[in-house]
């Protein structure tokens, strides 16, 4: 899972740079330059690709970053002194500061808002398409030869249409992660019936804009620019509950492709590369977690999830059982194979430093230590394995679900961090909840399972959880890296 993960990070930022880095002017009268730069492109592109298959595995995600970013230099240097022939003080004004602005956010976002960090960025490499198109419209800023003229128009109004649905799709998924408005889906009577209109409604304005000249051409473009961004809002609107990190991922592929619609618009194909990088690693993720979430992608983009069905947590009978952290300590101290399974609110409590010290203790004295690490655990795809890798947790005990399942069984504890919809049984016993289907991690398998969070609130997809209810779970109340610090100390004092 950290592969694609880390994939989808460089994609991203990836095509937001190139967004910003390709100016709409290729300037014809520099054949020397514009020959190096050809070069440096191509090299750039290479390096592009050799990045992101660095980024595949953790231990090789260091030198694929550096590639991509060498790779992002030479581009950017090749587009300044290759490419372009002057406009320079414009674009350091628009370029300086948001260098600056980039670098503080980046440094100061905690790792538990990069989702909404990500969406932000795709917002900005849809309206960047958007912007791209429109002012090529006004103004190509290349030669389009006559044969090509009509191509040209259909690529800005493709280029613009996927800008403006990348745009206002992923300010909509920024707003439900910062929770300033609901996760849930927003279903509107005849939605589908809906989309397909305002679809239909912009293939005949696309038809409109081919046939007019470029004034009037503008109507029929800021028309269907409205328009996709209604349908942006409207999709995005309609996903909720857990298919989420689909949607993040599946934003990062349109911005890729509008990237990409960008570059055939002003002709330069590093663009068109690095754009459909993006799109088909994004489009390659969205596949991956719909294939570890059990869902089929076309229900996902449909939307509708995460609103009915499932239990609450009120409907579930049983009896809780608690166990203070003195008991914790002695169920650690007394087992020999122990399996952590981490989950958002692990990240919210920031509770990974302590746990690295806990798991070292523990890997000293002989014992069996493990993660668990579920596709979708926390809210950004390899959530959890950057927090781990923050941490220095070894890699080689960091296993994915599907590498641990089958051992859940043999296993003596687990420690659930702040976890709860990817340890949720009602995934698997129940075919009305609406996580129904979804791989979870089979804790309750495990001869004793022992849950840290704050009470018995539900997770993000809003469904309650029999676990906490099965007869060898135990609840270890509070803020996770509260409780994780005394059980180090407890483990600690104990030596
Ligand atoms: P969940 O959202 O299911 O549950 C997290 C739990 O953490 C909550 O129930 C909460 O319970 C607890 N918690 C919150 N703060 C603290 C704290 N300070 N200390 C201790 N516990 C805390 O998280 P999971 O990781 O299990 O599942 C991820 C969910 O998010 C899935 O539904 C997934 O589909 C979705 N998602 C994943 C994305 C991804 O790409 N990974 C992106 C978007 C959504 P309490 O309040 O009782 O403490």
């Amino acid at each position: 899972m950290g592969s694609f993960t880390l994939d989808e990070h460089l994609s991203h930022s990836l095509g937001d740079w190139f967004s910003a880095a390709a100016p709409p002017m290729v300037a014809q009268s520099m054949p020397v330059n514009q020959s190096l730069a050809t070069v440096a492109y191509i090299v750039a592109a290479v390096l592009f690709i050799f990045s992101l298959a660095g980024l595949s595995h953790q231990t090789t995600a260091r030198r694929g970053n550096s590639l991509g970013i060498i790779g992002m230099l030479l581009a950017i240097g090749a587009t300044l002194f290759g490419v372009m022939s002057g406009g320079y003080t414009w674009l350091a004004i628009a370029i300086v500061p948001a260098v600056l602005i980039g670098a503080v956010l980046a440094n100061r976002v905690p790792i538990k808002q990069m989702p909404e960090m990500v969406a932000i960025l795709h917002s900005f490499v849809g309206l960047a398409a958007v912007l791209v198109g429109i002012s090529s419209h006004l103004e190509p800023g290349i030669t389009v030869p006559p044969g090509e003229q009509l191509i040209h128009e259909i690529e800005i109004f493709v280029g613009v249409f996927i800008g403006a649905i990348t745009f206002t799709g992923s300010i909509v998924a920024f707003l439900k992660f910062r929770e300033t408005i609901s996760g849930r889906a927003v279903l509107i009577p005849g939605r589908h019936g809906f989309n397909l209109l305002l679809a239909v409604i912009c293939i005949g304005l696309g038809i409109w804009f081919c046939r007019v000249d470029t004034a009037a051409a503008m109507t029929p473009l800021l028309l269907m620019t409205a328009i996709a961004g209604v349908i942006g809002i409207h999709i995005v609107m309609a996903i909720g509950g857990a298919d989420m990190p689909v949607v993040v991922s599946m934003l990062n592929s349109y911005s890729g492709w509008a990237a990409a619609a960008a570059g055939f618009m002003l002709k330069n194909h590093l663009l068109i590369v690095t754009g459909a990088l993006v799109g088909s690693s994004g489009a390659i993720l969205s596949y991956i977690m719909c294939a570890a979430m059990n869902r089929n992608f076309l229900s996902v983009i449909l939307g509708g999830f995460g609103n009915t069905g499932g239990q609450s947590a009120d409907a579930i009978e049983g009896t809780v059982k608690e166990f203070n952290v003195d008991e914790t300590v002695d169920l650690l101290n007394e087992s020999q194979s122990i399996v952590i399974v981490p989950g958002y609110g692990m990240a919210v409590a920031q509770a990974q430093h302590s746990l690295a010290e806990i798991v070292q203790l523990l890997l000293k004295r002989d014992k069996e230590v493990r993660f668990a690490i579920h596709p979708v655990a926390g809210r950004l795809p390899g959530h959890m394995n950057v927090l781990l890798a923050e941490a220095n947790v070894p890699y080689d005990i960091v296993l994915e679900m599907d590498e641990i399942n089958e051992d859940m069984s043999d296993t003596d504890a687990i420690l659930v961090i702040g976890a709860n919809d990817i340890v949720n049984p009602a995934a698997l016993d129940d075919p009305n909840s609406p996580i129904a289907g979804m791989p979870v991690i089979e804790v309750w398998t495990a001869k004793t399972c022992v849950v840290m969070k704050r009470g018995l609130a539900t997770g993000y997809a809003g469904v309650g959880n029999p676990l906490f209810y099965k007869d060898n779970t135990f609840m270890l109340f509070g803020d996770a890296k509260k409780n994780v610090d005394a059980i180090l100390r407890a483990l600690e004092t104990a030596q």
